[in-house]
């Protein structure tokens, strides 16, 4: 038995609760883990807004720790690496998307880090609220050493959302990208393009945030509800990076796209409302698209890129005994920009 924190029921709140781990297979590796990051896809599954959690949820999917013990067939890790483990803990292994590195696509389902279904044994997985976990070696990242554990944590799901599509959409030095969200996503998001070279705008409702976007690096701030400015940036972007979780009308961020521009939904689950107005697209051949974090391979890249130019997250520490209190105080915006959760805290309970 580990020591874990799970939430109950949808109303429980989180509290102490020891969970098993599995006797290590082959491929798997055993880490103790000394940081998890809380994303707002914990939230959902503690309070089950999504209608799918299986209770008890164990949370956390942004989670650096130590590898302590090995399989028999695992050659890549040894105990004493720092590693990391993000959104997912398997695969079917054997599809197109699978065999392309990209997991997370992976035709026949990937296995998510907390509230899924283990394809051996039909378990339900627990994520990282806790002491230890085992997972299977292609499933596993390196920290390089270059980079805080702490601060690195929430690049796993936070840090590859946002790097992932910046990649693969192509943006490059001298791209004009704006930003849309100041959250979690939205600070990683500027932090990658600056370092790809491109001219980052973030666009934020809220004037009090303007001065904290420049601190971010940003080269400019739009206030995106005010007509004169979004005028001003008409067909001026290469690319749109929108971060907002919430229905938002996009059609005001596609005439700020130039011709050929491309808008990168990866924050938004839900229909778009109001609808959108296609001759947008169009009229100046823009694409709108999504992206789902990265494959393992991809996850492995940003981390490296992360440790070449030093990019971290921002982030505040947390005793897991206070975490129910950060949950409420993400539900307000209140955090800069993500919480990670001192594992310690839990070990020496
Ligand atoms: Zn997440
Ligand atoms: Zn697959």
């Amino acid at each position: 038995m580990v020591k874990a924190y799970a939430a109950k029921s949808e109303t429980s709140g989180l509290a102490e609760h020891p969970i098993e781990r599995r006797q290590l297979r082959d491929d798997d590796v055993a880490i103790e883990i000394d940081y998890c990051g809380v994303c707002h896809t914990d939230i959902h599954y503690v309070e089950i807004v999504w209608g799918v959690s299986v209770y008890p949820v164990v949370p956390g999917h942004e989670i650096i720790g130590r590898v302590t013990e090995v399989g028999a067939k695992v050659t890549a890790y040894k105990p004493g690496d720092t590693v990391g483990v993000g959104c997912l803990v398997d695969s079917c292994r054997d599809c197109s998307a699978c065999h392309d590195g990209l997991e997370q696509y992976c035709l026949n389902g990937m296995v998510p880090t907390y509230n899924g279904e283990d394809l051996h044994d039909g378990s339900v997985t627990y994520g990282g609220y806790s002491e230890g976990i085992v997972v299977s070696d292609r499933f596993v990242v390196k920290v390089p050493e270059s980079l805080d554990p702490a601060k690195a944590a929430p690049l796993l799901c936070a840090g590859i959302t946002t790097y992932s599509p910046l990649r693969h959409y192509g943006v490059k030095k001298g791209d004009k990208v704006g930003v849309i969200g100041m959250g979690g996503l939205g600070h990683m998001g500027v932090k990658f393009a600056k370092a790809l070279g491109a001219e980052v705008t973030i666009f934020t409702r809220s004037e009090s945030k303007v001065k904290e976007a420049k601190k971010q690096g940003a080269d400019h701030v739009v206030i995106s509800t005010d007509e004169q400015q979004m005028q001003d940036v008409a067909e001026s972007f290469d690319f749109m990076l929108d971060t907002v979780p919430v229905k938002h009308d996009l059609n005001p961020y596609l005439n700020c796209l130039k011709y050929d521009g491309t808008h990168i939904i990866v924050g938004l689950l839900e229909s778009v409302e109001p609808p959108l107005e296609a001759g947008a697209l169009v009229l100046k051949r823009r694409v709108i698209a999504g992206s789902l974090i990265g494959g393992l391979p991809e996850t492995q890249e940003m981390l490296d890129f992360c440790g070449e130019h030093g990019i971290h997250c921002d982030v505040e520490m947390l005793d897991i005994e206070n975490i129910n209190e950060a949950y409420e105080r993400m539900k307000k915006g209140d955090v800069k920009y993500r919480f990670v959760i001192d594992m310690n805290s839990l070990k020496k309970k």
